[in-house]
């Protein structure tokens, strides 16, 4: 068994980052400023995006885009139970009603069957999460947004590098929310990226900061001036020159960082495959999977052991991993609120009940990765099931 006990998710940072962060540490400029500034160039190149906001979290993002979008009270916005808890709650805050509609079986994506089925006169937008980094039904859901005048607003907390048909995520007009957190593909510490149409991002650097009239981070410069004026109630979202130190060099890794994702996904659906007892992750054929996680599925009626004990066992044999999502219909707030109960979004709660992610991340050497599927064996034939 392994000595060391295997982090699910700890960040990936070299010497270059820390050189990065030290640079803006003594150039005196250690909040928003010009690598804030490149950063939102160069993420906004990478992804192909028309305009890009650095902020301070991929939550700030996604309430930046409702609030734009002028979402608030009366307003229905309609979004998976199968995200974290940000993507909803950021639609409590602007007043409206979060509509959660059930996910497809195969990639734990929102279904644009119950998205259209769930649009009403007072539907103004629809969140869509591309689960573990494989994009949703984009087609799909643009064509019922379309036809309903509604805004499509991406939670691409775990997709870059996504593609769907060739196509980068954030490289469309709409709103898309990315996230820097740690854990994330690609981090800031903490951090996120809005990216849109260069008119919503010119409001958006407006609502980020304060609701101030100008660039606010160049009245410290020569060209500066104390004079400002607020034309809105603004919010405390922008991101700082020491996270961007980060994030500019993590864009540099961003390729090679994700094309060791893919190749522990190789060696862990080999090795899963053969077992016979999983359900693997889905890749479908007009897509890229940005790899964030690795959910694999229990086959319930083949496996001995229940989900939970399944998680417990790995950690015994020293190996962290976790599970996304809890769907957002079953916590407290959400069930005493909209009175949900649990067989409201039958796909959702079965595959969320098999779920267990494992470790994927790019400072996973090779035996770190054979680790992680002994342990998987190990666990099945202590239980019982067939390995
Ligand atoms: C991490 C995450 C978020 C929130 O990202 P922050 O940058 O921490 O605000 C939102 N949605 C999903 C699906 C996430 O996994």
């Amino acid at each position: 068994m392994r000595e060391q006990f295997l982090p699910f998710s700890p960040p990936y940072l070299g010497e270059e980052e820390i050189a990065e962060v030290v640079d803006s540490l003594r150039s005196g400029w250690i909040t928003t400023g010009p690598k804030t500034k490149r950063f939102e160039q160069e993420f906004r190149d990478y992804v192909g995006a028309p305009a890009a906001l650095a902020l301070s979290s991929c939550t700030a993002a996604l309430h930046t885009a409702l609030v734009l979008a002028g979402i608030g009270t009366d307003d229905e916005v309609i979004t998976t139970p199968v995200t974290f808890t940000a993507t909803v709650a950021v639609i409590e805050h602007t007043g409206a009603r979060p509509i959660l509609v059930d996910v497809e079986p195969d990639t734990m994506n929102i279904d644009p069957a119950r998205v259209r089925a769930a649009v009403t006169p007072r539907t103004r937008a629809v969140i869509a999460v591309h689960y573990g980094g494989h994009p949703c039904d984009l087609d799909a859901l643009r064509a019922i947004c379309d036809e309903h005048g509604l805004l499509l607003i991406e939670d691409a907390a775990h997709a870059v590098p996504a593609r769907y048909k060739g196509r980068l995520i954030g490289s469309w007009e709409n709103p898309v929310a990315f996230s820097f957190y740690a854990t994330k593909n690609l981090t800031t510490a903490e951090g996120g990226m809005l990216t849109g149409t260069q008119e919503m991002i010119n409001r958006g650097i407006i609502v980020s900061l304060h609701g101030m009239d100008r660039d606010a981070w160049k009245r410290n410069d020569r060209s500066g001036s104390w004079r400002y004026d607020i034309v809105t109630p603004g919010f405390k979202y922008n991101m700082t020159d020491i996270q961007a130190a980060i994030g500019l060099q993590q864009l540099r890794r961003l390729e090679a960082m994700h094309a060791r994702r893919r190749e522990i996904v190789r060696l862990y659906n080999e090795a899963f495959a053969q077992m016979g007892v999983f359900e693997l992750p889905t890749e479908r054929s007009d897509v890229q999977h940005a790899w964030h996680l690795y959910p694999l599925r229990l086959i319930a009626y083949r496996v001995a052991i229940p989900r939970d004990r399944f998680i417990e066992e790995l950690r015994a044999r020293n190996i962290g991993t976790s599970v996304h999502f809890i769907p957002i219909h079953t916590f407290t707030y959400y069930r005493e609120r909209y009175g949900y109960r649990p067989e409201d979004f039958p796909v959702a709660m079965d595959c969320t009940e098999r779920e267990i992610s494992l470790p994927l991340h790019p400072g996973l050497r090779d035996a770190d990765v054979r680790d992680v599927i002994d342990a998987v064996r190990d666990t099945l034939s202590a239980a019982g099931s067939t390995a």
